[in-house]
C-alpha cells in the first residue's frame, strides 16, 4: 500500500465552506444529498482538478451550481470522483449517492448496531457516506436534514442545535434539522436515528448558556445512564474551572451503541459511545467500569475543546489532540478520586501497553513521520506517550505557566486545523523559553534509559548523582532528550532535607547525554528517590538493594515512588528467579515483611493504595523488564512462587483485613473511590488468601459471589476461583452465565475471566467459547473479551511453545479481516513483542505472521500490521 509522509503535506486545492446534507435512511439503501459550497483554496494549486474521497460509494447524480454535469467533466468511482476542471471561482456541487448500512460491517461510515442507524466517521469513515475532502484542515458549517421511517427510528440526532422537525406528508416518514455553527472537519460529523431511551439533564455554562443534556441508550436500560449523566456534568463544570472552556451549543448529546470500533467519538454535540462506556448499574457494572466511563465521558466531553475548536492539521498531528485530551481526562479523575493512586494506575498501563510497543516491531514516535493506515495508529504511544509529554512539559514550566500556554493555544487557534509546532509555539511565547528542544520528544521513538550513579562523600557531606541517557536503537549522535527528574533524598528515618543548585521546585532537568547533580549538608549516606510521581516516561536504571528500596517504601514523601520501590523489589526477586530457575526465592522474606509492615499501618486508611501495594508486576511487565530470550513459562512460575511466599505471610492479617474492611451490613452501594478502594483492597486481599489457602479461598469466593450485591465483588469472586481448577470454578462459571444470559456486556467479563485462565486447556475452552450464544464475531467488544484478553492478558498460553495460542488469534484474525480490518488489525498488534521471545517461540511466532502475509486479498489494516 502507498506511504503517506509527513514531510509531503500540502494544502488542498480547494476549500469547503458550507455542507448541506439531506441523509434519507433506509436498511439497504439510504440516499444522502450533499450540497458543498466549494471555492479554490488561495493556497492552493491554481487550475488543479478537484479531487474528492470515496470508499464504496455509489454515484446517484452529479450538478455543478444546479446544472448536471456531463459525463465527461468528471470521473466517478466507488473510491473517488474527480472534476477535471472545477471553475476558479466559488461554486457548488451536489452529489447524489447511496449506501447499504446494513451491509457495512466495517462501522466505519453509516452502519446500524442492533437496528440503530449510526455513523463512525474518524478517521476516514465520512468518505464512505458521500464523495469529499475528507482530510482534518478542510473545515465546514453542516446542515444536516435526517429522514427515516418514524417507526422505525423516532430519535433523528446530528451535530449542533436542532433547527427544524417534522413529517414528510402522505408518508410514514420524518426528519429533523440540525445546524452546526462552528466549522469542523468531516471526521466529527455523525448522525444517529433508531428506537433510543434517554435520560436529560441541564447545565447552565460559565457563560450563561443553557444547554440540554441527554444520554441516549437501548430502551429499557435508561437507569444505567444515570451515571454517564452526571460523568456529563461534572466534566462541564472541571473543563471551566481547570482550563476556562466552557460549552458552545445548546445541546449536548451521548449515544451508547452496542457496535463499536473503539471506546468512543467526540462528534460535536453528538458523542457516540461503545456502550460499554456508558452503561452502568451497580448490579452491572464494576468499579473499573463506573471509573472507566467517568474518564471515557470525560474524555470526549473535553475533545470539544482539544480536537473540535482546535482540530488537527493532518493525522500525523493525532497526538495533538489525543495526548493532550488523555492528559486532560487523567487529571479530571485525578481531581475526582485518588491521585496517587491514579497516577500509578496510568503508568501501569503505559509501562502494560506503551513501553511494549516502543521496544518493538511497531514502534513509532509519538507524531509518526510516515504510514501506510491511519487506523493503525491509534496507539499508546500516541495516546498515553503523548499525554506524558503533555505533563512532562507541564513540570518544566510550572503550572501557572502551563494554564497560560493553554489558554493561549486555544486562543490562538480556535476555529483551525492546528500542528504540535502551534501547541509548543503557545507555551514558547507565553514562557519566553524555547522549547525546539523539548519537541524532540515527538520525534524519536523508543523508551529511553537513564543510568544513574549515586556517591555519598561522607567527609564533604555531598552527595552526587550522576545520570546518563541512551534511546535503544539510536546512534550516538542522536540528540539527547529534556528530561524533568523530579528527585528528593530520603535517609534510614525519613525525608533528607537537600539542597543542590540544580534542582528547582524539586525537579532537575536532564537535558544533555550526561550530567550530574550534586546536593550539600547532606548529614548521612542518603537514598534517592528518582522521577517521583514518574515525571518522565522513561527507564531507570540504578544499582539499588532491596533494604534501600524498602527504605523508600516507608519513607518517601512520595506515594509514586514508595509504591514503585515495592515494584522494583518484586521485579528483581522475580526475574533473579526465572533466570535461575533456583528453588530459593532470594529476598522474598524480607519483602513480604516490609509488605506486612506496610499493612499493619497503612491499609485501613488508604485501602486502594493498599490494593495496589499487594498487585505483583504483571508478567507482561517483567518480560517487558526482561526485554530478551522471554521464557513466558518462567515469568509465570517465578512469579507465582513469589505471591505464594507473600500470601502465607500475608494470610493471617489479610483475613483480618478483609473483615475489618468490609461494607457494614445494608449500607448503600456507592460507586465512589472510597468505597472502591475498600472494595479492590478486599478482593486484592481474597486472591492472596486463595493463593495461601485454595481451600479456603475457594470457600470465600463462592460466598462472595452468592452474597454479594456489587458485580465488582461478584466479579472479583469468580476471578479468583478461575485460577483454582476443579469442580466449584465449572459450577460458579455455569452459574454465571444463566444468571446473566441477555446481558451480553455482563458476559464479555465472564468470557475474558476464561480467556485468561493460564492453563493448557485454555484454548480448548476458547474454541468452545466461540461457539457459545455469548460470543459472536460480528461484535467488536466480544471478539476483545475473548481473544483480544487471551492475547494480552494470557502470556503463558497465547505464548504456547507448540505455537497454538498464535494460531488461534491469526485464525481469528483471518476471520475477521473480512468483515472489520480495523479491529482485525488491532487484534493482531498482540504480535508485536515476538522478537522478544526465546528461540522457539520466535520461530513459531514468525511462521504465523508469514501465514498471515502469505494470505491473498488481506485488507491494508491487516497487511501494515502483519507486514511491520
Ligand atoms: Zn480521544
Amino acid at each position: 500500500p502507498p506511504t503517506i509522509h509527513l514531510a509531503d503535506y500540502r494544502p488542498s486545492d480547494h476549500l469547503i465552506d458550507r455542507v448541506d446534507l439531506d441523509i434519507r435512511l433506509d436498511p439497504h439503501a439510504s440516499r444522502v444529498t450533499a450540497l458543498l459550497a466549494l471555492r479554490p483554496n488561495p493556497q492552493g494549486k491554481v487550475g488543479a482538478p478537484l479531487v474528492l474521497d470515496g470508499d464504496e460509494l455509489k454515484l446517484v447524480s452529479l450538478a455543478m451550481d444546479g446544472e448536471v454535469l456531463l459525463e465527461n467533466a468528471y470521473t466517478a468511482s466507488p473510491s473517488g470522483l474527480t472534476i477535471h476542471r472545477p471553475p476558479q471561482r466559488p461554486f457548488t456541487l451536489a452529489i447524489e449517492t447511496e449506501i447499504d448500512p446494513t451491509a457495512n460491517t466495517k462501522l466505519m461510515g453509516l452502519y446500524r448496531s442492533s437496528g440503530v442507524y449510526c455513523t463512525q466517521c474518524e478517521a476516514d469513515g465520512f468518505r464512505r457516506i458521500t464523495y469529499f475532502l475528507d482530510r482534518p484542515d478542510i473545515l465546514s458549517i453542516y446542515t444536516t436534514r435526517i429522514e427515516a421511517s418514524r417507526e422505525e427510528a423516532p430519535v433523528l440526532l446530528g451535530n449542533g442545535n436542532p433547527v427544524g422537525s417534522g413529517d414528510v406528508p402522505g408518508t410514514d416518514r420524518h426528519y429533523a434539522i440540525w445546524q452546526d455553527p462552528h466549522p469542523k472537519p468531516a471526521y466529527l460529523f455523525a448522525i444517529v436515528g433508531g428506537r433510543l431511551g434517554s435520560v436529560t439533564g441541564r447545565f447552565t455554562t460559565s457563560e450563561g448558556r443553557e444547554v440540554a443534556l441527554g444520554v441516549y441508550v437501548e430502551p429499557g436500560k435508561e437507569a444505567r445512564a444515570d451515571y454517564a449523566l452526571d460523568a456529563v456534568i461534572r466534566s462541564m463544570k472541571w473543563d471551566e474551572e481547570g482550563f476556562g472552556r466552557a460549552y458552545d451549543l445548546d445541546v449536548f448529546n451521548v449515544v451508547a451503541v452496542s457496535d463499536f470500533n473503539m471506546g468512543a467519538m467526540e462528534n460535536k454535540g453528538l458523542n457516540i459511545f461503545n456502550d460499554k462506556y456508558v452503561l452502568a448499574s451497580p448490579e452491572t457494572a464494576t468499579d473499573a467500569d463506573y471509573a472507566n466511563i467517568e474518564a471515557i465521558i470525560a474524555h470526549e466531553y473535553f475533545h470539544n475543546w482539544s480536537g473540535n475548536r482546535v482540530t488537527c492539521r493532518d493525522w500525523f498531528q493525532l497526538c495533538l489532540k489525543e495526548g493532550l485530551t488523555v492528559f486532560r481526562d487523567q487529571e479530571f479523575s485525578s481531581d475526582m478520586r485518588s491521585r496517587a493512586v491514579h497516577r500509578i494506575s496510568e503508568v501501569r498501563t503505559l509501562r502494560a501497553r506503551q513501553f511494549p510497543e516502543d521496544a518493538g516491531p511497531l514502534a513509532h514516535p509519538v507524531r509518526p513521520k510516515q504510514y501506510a493506515e491511519i487506523n493503525n495508529f491509534y496507539t499508546a504511544t500516541v495516546y498515553e506517550k503523548g499525554a506524558e509529554i503533555v505533563r512532562m512539559l507541564k513540570t518544566l514550566i510550572g503550572e501557572d505557566a502551563f494554564r497560560k500556554g493553554m489558554d493561549r493555544y486555544f486562543a490562538d487557534n480556535d476555529g483551525t486545523a492546528a500542528t504540535v509546532e502551534d501547541f509548543l509555539a503557545a507555551f514558547a511565547t507565553e514562557t519566553g523559553r524555547d522549547l525546539s528542544h523539548f519537541a524532540q520528544w515527538y520525534e524519536r521513538p523508543g523508551t529511553p534509559r537513564i543510568a544513574v550513579t549515586g556517591t555519598y562523600d561522607a567527609a564533604a557531606k555531598t552527595y552526587r548523582l550522576d545520570f546518563r541517557q541512551t534511546r535503544p536503537g539510536a546512534g550516538a549522535d542522536a540528540p539527547p532528550l529534556v528530561i524533568p527528574v523530579a528527585l528528593g533524598l530520603v535517609g534510614e528515618d525519613g525525608p533528607l532535607a537537600a539542597r543542590s543548585e540544580r534542582v528547582q521546585d524539586g525537579v532537575f532537568v536532564l537535558d544533555k547525554a550526561e550530567d550530574s547533580v550534586t546536593f550539600e549538608s547532606v548529614a548521612s549516606r542518603p537514598v534517592p528517590s528518582l522521577f517521583r510521581d514518574f515525571s518522565a516516561p522513561v527507564r531507570v536504571e540504578i544499582n539499588q538493594s532491596d533494604a534501600e528500596r524498602l527504605t523508600l517504601l516507608r519513607h518517601d514523601t512520595d506515594a509514586f515512588n514508595r509504591w514503585e520501590s515495592a515494584q522494583r523489589v518484586a521485579l528483581r526477586i522475580i526475574i533473579a528467579a526465572a533466570r535461575g530457575g533456583s528453588e530459593t526465592l532470594d529476598g522474598a522474606e524480607g519483602f513480604a515483611d516490609a509488605l506486612a509492615a506496610f499493612l499493619d499501618q497503612e491499609a485501613v486508611n488508604d485501602p486502594a493504595f493498599a490494593a495496589l501495594m499487594l498487585a505483583l508486576p504483571s508478567e507482561g511487565e517483567v518480560a517487558s523488564e526482561i526485554g530478551a530470550n522471554i521464557d513466558p513459562d518462567a515469568i509465570f512460575a517465578a512469579r507465582r512462587r513469589l505471591r505464594e511466599a507473600i500470601a502465607l505471610r500475608l494470610r493471617d492479617p489479610l483475613i483480618v483485613l478483609r473483615e475489618r474492611l468490609a461494607e457494614p451490613a445494608g449500607a448503600p452501594f456507592s460507586p465512589d473511590a472510597a468505597s472502591a478502594g475498600r472494595r479492590a483492597f478486599r478482593n486484592a486481599a481474597l486472591d492472596l488468601i486463595a493463593v495461601a489457602d485454595p481451600d479456603r479461598g475457594t470457600v470465600l469466593a463462592r460466598e462472595q459471589i452468592a452474597a454479594s450485591g456489587t458485580m465488582t465483588d461478584r466479579l472479583a469472586g469468580l476471578a479468583t476461583l478461575s485460577q483454582i481448577p476443579g469442580d466449584a470454578r465449572e459450577a460458579e462459571l455455569a452459574a454465571f452465565a444463566e444468571r446473566y444470559a441477555g446481558e451480553p456486556l455482563i458476559l464479555d467479563k465472564w468470557l475474558a475471566i476464561q480467556a485468561a485462565i493460564p492453563e493448557d486447556g485454555t484454548i480448548a475452552r476458547i474454541r468452545q467459547l466461540q461457539q457459545h450464544p455469548a460470543f459472536s464475531i460480528t461484535n467488536p467488544n466480544r471478539v476483545r473479551s475473548l481473544v483480544g484478553v487471551f492475547s494480552l492478558s494470557n502470556p503463558t498460553q497465547f505464548n504456547r511453545a507448540d505455537g497454538a495460542g498464535y494460531a488461534l488469534v491469526a485464525e481469528t484474525v483471518l476471520a475477521l479481516d473480512k468483515r472489520n480490518p480495523q479491529v482485525a488489525a488491532r487484534l493482531l498488534t498482540a504480535f508485536g513483542s515476538w522478537r522478544q521471545m526465546e528461540p522457539r517461540r520466535r520461530a513459531a511466532a514468525e511462521e504465523t505472521l508469514r501465514g498471515i502475509v502469505a494470505v491473498g486479498g488481506l485488507s491494508r489494516d491487516v497487511a501494515d500490521i502483519a507486514g511491520r
